[in-house]
């Protein structure tokens, strides 16, 4: 049976809880078929509270077995059950309470609560998995110290893990084992992890900077011991800049990272005990490329900072989780720029909030940062929360300097170290140690959609003074017609006709030649003087330093100057961007630009020429803007001429440019070692990215380099490299290369993985057929999320020719996917139901059919999860 749709959520209804938790035993009897969960809470009625205030007990999908009180059972009356679990009135202002539930991990395919994967028994309690656990004040403004006891047959399940430190172990009659966890730290019951099961770990040592021995523990399935070296130095790497950079150690013995295969999320933050969705945490150069070395690393030290921004000092209700995804995105992302990517990480994430965000926030399902509602809040997990949030933070630290970010965040951690609070607690932190008012700056928390800002600039040359004229404009969003202006930091320096930087003083300050200019109305002027020369090119949200849309009217020259010169590295690639935009957008709207078209050859010309640019930079600078960001660019648009307009402008500018890119592109026998170092990286990223490019304009000897590169290869990156470039090829040498391919790394789930992505996101042949001959591939579990997403996923996301098929064949199957997926795992088909919520912005054929399949598939019997994401895309 299903569940009903729960009601909205409102953060205006949110009430302080009336009960205290003050402590928490728990004793787990573990059996993959029916685990026995014993629960000793005891509460007392907080200050304030009202003396008959009822105690909630969150339980969801749970067989009660016991309750008592102080040891007896309740009286008749004093319990209510209800769809949110159980509701205790009638209670002294302290009680003991036992609760006693049975639970069935075996049959959990919803992957929240606890569940089986690969034989290993483990939880995934945020937002709301406690309470398919037992019957508890599942909120995460209810902290409290736990105590865990668990109890398993010792053969089957020799590893016995929880949260905080082992104080106890033991053998048991009948070939049973226990072992007791406490963690000294009060936390919230999404943090509650425990994991049972036959594992290998692998450990090494760290020791902070006060002198505190931590042991560090990756526990993998046997066979996975030689992958975990990249995890424990990215983890050792994310622990030291965590002291360095902000000045937060780590607080138990033991830190503890456990790989299982089947899961939901990317990793989980547990306090002590991280559960790693499997792919992050593994690799070796043989199995994993450097993207997935880049992103392990990244979600190994996401997770460790989550120590202090989310664990420490954790959220009062959910919908402050960009209070602990924002700012610990942003710690992520400090760190991969600082220690492995370094300028391209910028370029990277611009690219990702672009793509993914932007769209978010101008569809049927944006929100703020800091939403006000929600019916199912495992829908919340998003871009806007985590990559918007993180951008929020960036730009506070642009505002008040880096000094004043850091006291701040030295006085939030040391003012909030073990409560439950909010963004705007935040806020004011930042506003206290900076002495700024952030009172407009506070409106990105609360209001949703990209900001438009116009940008035009007159130059008096006789004062030499700039006048800059900037205007924001916020599009309405589903409930929020009404936009009002935002604190938008733009960072800009002038160019000169020679390329550099021209020194001039803001507004009467001291001279420099980078500023930042804060654009809180409507519309405001600002004047640069002190210029000896007019302005070539203006250099605009250097470092991309406003997640806005920035319109500044730049003509081709000028943006052409910025691509040759521009000396900030997200400036330049987003100048090259804008050129690449608008020639396929001549395309489609009207005709080839073949005077555009020209120019970008000539700049991309001079950029391959130029031995000054690091070969990472110059990768991303040869990538053309995405499909699902040109698809932005328009209200209506038909998304295969996109792709077809998208190419016709990679083969018209790189064409001319074949012969350069051969000789231009780093030697694959000299890379090919897999080193984790960003020159290696950086190498390896343009060599491929070069392969692909020639690939795709048919390159005289292209498809030969692709087949050679991919036979020769040591490294999962040339080889992924070559697959890729050969991918969307109608050369049959694709067919055997990805036959060769699924049969070498049959039995290695990760690798696998690969492979259903690249057929499934391949526009060759019949891409329906070959989806359904995934799905019927032996290796194919609709169990696995990962498994799932690999063949779903990029059908969506890159075959436009098969997904947008004109008789909407495409969007209907895709539905009967979504709605059986959605019978097994909610959280798994409401996120991948993403791509069909887009029919608005599809040409009038298309949209009609996927608002037809929207309509259908509300009509079935859906979670309250994928019903929740249909609602909202219909809505408007
Ligand atoms: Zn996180």
């Amino acid at each position: 049976m299903k569940d009903a749709t729960p009601s909205m959520v409102l953060l205006s209804e949110y009430r302080a809880p009336d009960w205290v938790v003050e402590d928490l035993d728990l004793r787990f009897d573990l059996d993959p078929a029916s685990t026995r969960v014993e629960s000793l809470i005891r509460v007392r009625r907080a200050e304030g509270a009202e003396a008959g205030a009822a105690l909630r007990l969150h339980g969801r999908d749970l067989e009660l077995l016991r309750l008592e009180v102080d040891g007896k059972a309740p009286e008749s009356g004093a319990v209510t059950t209800d769809a949110e679990g159980l509701l205790l009135t009638g209670l002294p202002d302290s009680a003991a309470i036992t609760v006693e539930t049975c639970i069935r991990p075996e049959a959990n395919t919803a992957l929240e609560g606890l569940y089986v994967s690969g034989g290993t028994l483990c939880t995934q309690c945020e937002p709301e998995g406690f309470r398919r656990i037992t019957y508890f004040p599942d909120r995460p403004d209810v902290l409290t110290r736990y105590r865990v006891r668990l109890e398993a047959d010792a053969s089957r399940y020799p590893v016995l893990l929880a949260n905080g430190n082992r104080v106890e172990a033991g053998e048991l009659p009948a070939g049973r084992h226990y072992a007791v966890w406490e963690d000294p730290f009060p936390k919230p019951s999404y943090l509650f992890a425990l994991v049972a099961g036959d594992l290998s770990c692998v450990s090494d040592r760290f020791t902070t900077r006060s002198g505190r021995e931590v042991a560090l523990e990756v526990y993998v399935e046997h066979h996975n011991r030689d992958r975990c070296a990249h995890a424990l130095a990215s983890l050792k790497r994310a622990m030291r800049y965590d002291e360095d950079a902000f000045g937060r150690e780590y607080d138990l013995d033991v830190y503890m990272i456990v790989a299982v295969e089947d899961f939901n999320m990317g990793a989980m933050e547990n306090k002590g005990l991280n559960l790693f969705n499997a792919k992050y945490v593994l690799a070796s150069p043989e199995t994993a490329t450097d993207n997935d070395y880049v992103h392990i690393e990244g979600v190994i030290a996401h997770e460790y900072f989550h120590n202090w921004s989310g664990n420490r000092v954790t959220c009062r209700d959910w919908f402050q989780l960009s209070l602990k995804e924002g700012l610990t995105v942003f710690r992520d992302q400090e760190f991969t720029t600082d220690c492995t990517l370094f300028g391209v990480k910028r370029i990277d994430d611009a690219q990702g909030l672009r793509a993914f965000q932007f769209p978010e926030d101008a569809g049927p399902l944006a929100h703020p940062v800091r939403p006000d509602r929600y019916a199912e809040i495992n829908n919340f997990y998003t871009m806007t929360v985590y990559e918007k949030g993180a951008e929020l933070i960036r730009m506070l630290r642009t505002l008040i300097g880096r000094e004043a970010f850091r006291r701040g965040l030295d006085l939030y951690f040391e003012r909030f170290d073990g409560q439950a609070v909010t963004t705007e607690d935040f806020v004011d932190v930042m506003a206290e140690a900076s002495g700024r008012d952030l009172a407009r700056f506070r409106r990105w928390y609360t209001q949703a959609g990209t900001p438009r800002v116009t940008a035009r600039t007159h130059f008096d040359s006789r004062v030499g003074a700039l006048q800059i004229d900037l205007e924001q404009e916020t599009p309405p969003t589903p409930g929020q017609q009404e936009k009002h202006p935002l604190h938008i930091p733009v960072r800009l320096s002038l160019l000169g006709r020679d390329g550099r930087v021209l020194p001039a003083r803001l507004e009467g300050a001291a001279e420099a030649t980078e500023f930042v200019v804060e654009l809180t109305e409507e519309a405001q002027s600002f004047r640069l003087s002190g210029l000896r020369e007019a302005p070539a090119a203006v250099s605009w949200l250097r470092g991309f330093s406003a997640p806005v849309r920035l319109d500044a009217g730049q003509g081709t020259a000028e943006l052409a100057h910025l691509v040759v010169h521009d000396d900030d590295a997200f400036a330049r690639w987003d100048a090259l961007q804008a050129l690449l935009r608008r020639a396929v957008i001549a395309r489609i709207g009207s005709e080839p630009d073949p005077v555009l078209e020209a120019a970008l050859t000539t700049a991309i010309g001079a950029l391959l020429e130029d031995s000054g640019i690091e070969p990472v930079v110059l990768a991303t600078l040869l990538d053309l803007p995405s499909h699902r960001e040109l698809m932005e660019s328009f209200e209506r648009a038909d998304p295969v001429a996109v792709d077809a307009a998208r190419h016709a402008v990679e083969q018209a500018v790189f064409q001319p440019l074949a012969e350069r890119l051969a000789s231009g592109a780093p030697d694959p026998g000299r890379w090919d070692d897999g080193a984790f170092t960003a020159e290696a990286m950086g190498q390896r990223r343009l060599l491929n990215r070069i392969l692909a490019l020639r690939v795709a304009i048919g390159a005289a000897g292209a498809v030969e380099d692709a087949v050679r590169q991919y036979r020769e290869a040591r490294s999962q990156t040339l080889a992924m490299g070559a697959l890729a470039a050969v991918n969307d090829s109608a050369d049959p040498a694709r067919g055997e290369l990805l036959a060769d391919f699924e049969r070498r790394h049959r039995a290695d789930p990760l690798v696998l993985d690969k492979w259903f992505a690249l057929e499934s996101g391949s526009q060759v042949g019949d891409g329906l057929a070959r989806l359904e001959r995934l799905l019927d591939h032996p290796g194919f579990r609709w169990s696995n999320p990962n498994r799932v997403r690999a063949v779903l996923g990029p059908f969506m996301a890159q075959n436009h020719r098969h997904f947008h098929r004109e008789d909407g064949a495409g969007y209907q199957r895709l539905a009967d996917y979504l709605e059986h997926l959605d019978s097994l795992n909610p959280q798994t088909s409401a996120r991948l139901a993403q791509p069909l919520t887009r029919w608005q912005r599809l040409d009038p054929a298309r949209s009609a059919q996927m608002r037809q399949v929207l309509e259908r598939l509300a009509g079935k019997d859906l979670s309250p999860d994928l019903a929740d994401v249909i609602q909202r895309a219909l809505a408007r």
